[in-house]
């Protein structure tokens, strides 16, 4: 069903890949609006489907000169733009696999990504200060329509030509519990199923345009691309120096006639706090998705009251399968409402809940976990067989088919009607901001510090809503970094400042603990394991 083929790419391949629905041109007209990218003083940059396409089939052609095999990784180091859009497109019609990673890695990580994804080529935009990159990785950079390589990736004989539709389209590293990341591959074949599941759920259309505010290496920004080009709409890539700023925020949002935004709910935060009347002065805003962690009830009331009539779509899924549901929050929300429902899962997928002897729970009020069968699942986590195996498990439903679901890991209990509402999750998985944070992660890097003894991570509720990250560490009497290097004891708070500091060279800002303290010993409990309610209480 190859749609976007004019002058194949691949002649030979079959089947759906993610550019062929994202530039189906049944979908839009040529001269719509693609990408609308604001600039911060008040103009827009306009990319039609006719130039995206363009741009595509230039980036396509050079990274085709590179004869890499089907499949090869990219590490796409970028910001969300019509550029970086264009970028992964390609890659898609190249049968290349990117790897969005944020420019803001820092460069300990970004060593670990290399080292475990093993990428042909590092490409970056051209105003990229990425240096220090492995002797031998292909290094390339692109800008206005051309792709610069600037050291050509070692040249290996490609054992197939031909890409197919399970080849993974993109991986995704998100947070580990084994302190490094976890790299999820989804194929062409699961996220076409992906998008497909969710444009049944009719939330964009040709002539809207739908802000993402995500960057680009949080799948999230995928789904909203996905969202906006199926659908013929056209996505507004809102820079994250934007983002951070109420007000310049809001003055993106009205600067691009944005009819839809998406995001974690914590970029209302400061919006509702600082910018009520302008939030409710935005004539084009129509709807609002968001995902990655729940919406605090009092800011949600909020944002109704502020904006009634306004669509608020609670999104609700792991990057694991791009998302899962999409359900429509009441309007008006009633005052008894407790919890909000996350629906069911999309068109085409289910969910099933599964209590702890492995039963699966039939019938309202009973808790379990939350298990998906879907066509969009992802295919695995990057080189960790065990933790693919733990994920993707027998369909409790019928195990003899051998067929696989996702193990969510999240807590759920399911209404009157059938729909799910989330109760949590079942292990030391956190959100920050709609970040996805492994306090494992976290606690690992911690204990790297020289003479650290003990470290647990916690997150802590914030006054208005949403969590930041707390930790606790223990550190040896003896241990250097408690003296100065003459010898003299150093001061509780210059510790913590260096813990973080050493947090932020290996983590992604949101991992790194906001507030650092020190103690003796660890809580525990009377079975001896680490007393975080405690932990967290005391705070
Ligand atoms: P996403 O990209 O959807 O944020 P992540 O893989 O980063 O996915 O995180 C997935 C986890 O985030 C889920 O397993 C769940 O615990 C939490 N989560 C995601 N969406 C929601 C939601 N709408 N409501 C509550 N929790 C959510």
């Amino acid at each position: 069903m190859t749609v976007y083929d004019e002058q194949a790419a691949h002649p030979e391949a079959t089947g759906e890949f993610l550019h062929d629905l994202l530039l189906d041109p049944r979908r839009h007209t040529s001269h719509d609006p693609a990408v609308v990218e604001p600039t911060g003083s008040g103009a827009v940059t306009v990319t039609t489907y006719a130039e995206l396409r363009d741009t595509v089939d230039a980036y396509a052609r050079r990274l085709m000169s590179l004869a890499l095999e089907p499949g090869a990784r990219v590490l796409l180091e970028a910001e969300a733009g019509a550029q970086s859009v264009a970028v992964l497109l390609a890659c898609s019609r190249a049968g290349l696999t990117f790897v969005p990673v944020s420019p803001e890695t820092p460069q300990e990580r970004l060593r670990g990504l290399i080292d475990a994804a093993r990428p042909a080529l590092h490409l970056q935009a051209g105003a990229g200060t990425r240096t220090e990159l492995p002797a031998g990785l292909g290094t390339a950079r692109f800008d206005n329509g051309t792709l610069t390589v600037e050291q050509a990736p070692h040249p290996a004989r490609p054992r197939r030509h031909t890409p197919s539709v399970t080849d993974p389209a993109y991986i995704v590293f998100t947070s580990g519990t084994t302190g490094r990341p976890k790299g999820v591959v989804m194929s062409h074949r699961s996220v076409t199923a992906f998008y497909r599941g969710m444009l049944a759920h009719r939330i964009a259309a040709p002539g809207d345009r739908v802000a993402s505010t995500s960057p680009l290496h949080f799948d999230f920004s995928l789904l909203n691309i996905g969202l906006a080009l199926a659908s013929g709409a056209a996505v507004v890539p809102v820079p994250q120096r934007l983002v951070r700023w109420p007000r310049h925020f809001l003055r993106a949002l009205a600067d691009t006639a944005a009819t839809h935004v998406n995001g974690v709910p914590s970029i209302w935060r400061q919006v509702l706090r600082h910018e009520p009347a302008r939030l409710a002065a935005l004539d084009t805003l129509r709807s609002v998705l968001f995902c990655g962690e729940e919406f605090p009830l009092p800011e949600l009331r909020r944002l109704r009251e502020l904006r009634p009539g306004l669509r608020i779509v609670n999104c609700y899924g792991a990057t694991e399968s791009m998302a899962c549901s999409f359900e429509d929050v009441p309007d008006p929300i009633p005052a008894d409402l407790e919890r909000l429902s996350i629906g069911r899962a999309h068109a085409g997928a289910e969910l099933l809940l599964v209590d702890e002897e492995g039963h699966v729970v039939d019938g309202p009020g009973i808790p379990g976990e939350m298990y998906l069968r879907s066509p969009a699942l992802f295919t695995g986590y990057w080189d960790d067989p065990e933790a693919t195996r733990a994920a993707l498990v027998p369909d409790p439903l019928c195990p003899e088919s051998g067929q696989t679901v996702l193990r969510t890991g999240d807590l759920a209990v399911r209404g009157a009607r059938g729909e799910y509402y989330f109760l949590g999750r079942s292990d030391s998985q956190v959100q920050i901001n709609g970040n996805r944070v492994e306090l494992g992660e976290v606690e690992r890097r911690l204990l790297q510090y020289p003479g650290a003894t003990a470290a647990t991570a916690v997150p802590l509720p914030l006054p208005g809503g949403g969590s930041r990250l707390a930790a606790f560490v223990v550190l040896s009497p003896d241990a250097t970094p408690v003296r100065d290097a003459g010898g003299a004891a150093r001061q509780p708070d210059d510790i913590s400042g260096a813990l973080r500091e050493f947090c932020a060279r290996a983590l992604p800002a949101y991992m790194v603990p906001v507030e650092i303290r020190l103690l003796d010993a660890l809580p525990t409990t009377p079975n001896g394991k680490v007393d975080r309610a405690a932990l967290t209480a005391a705070h």
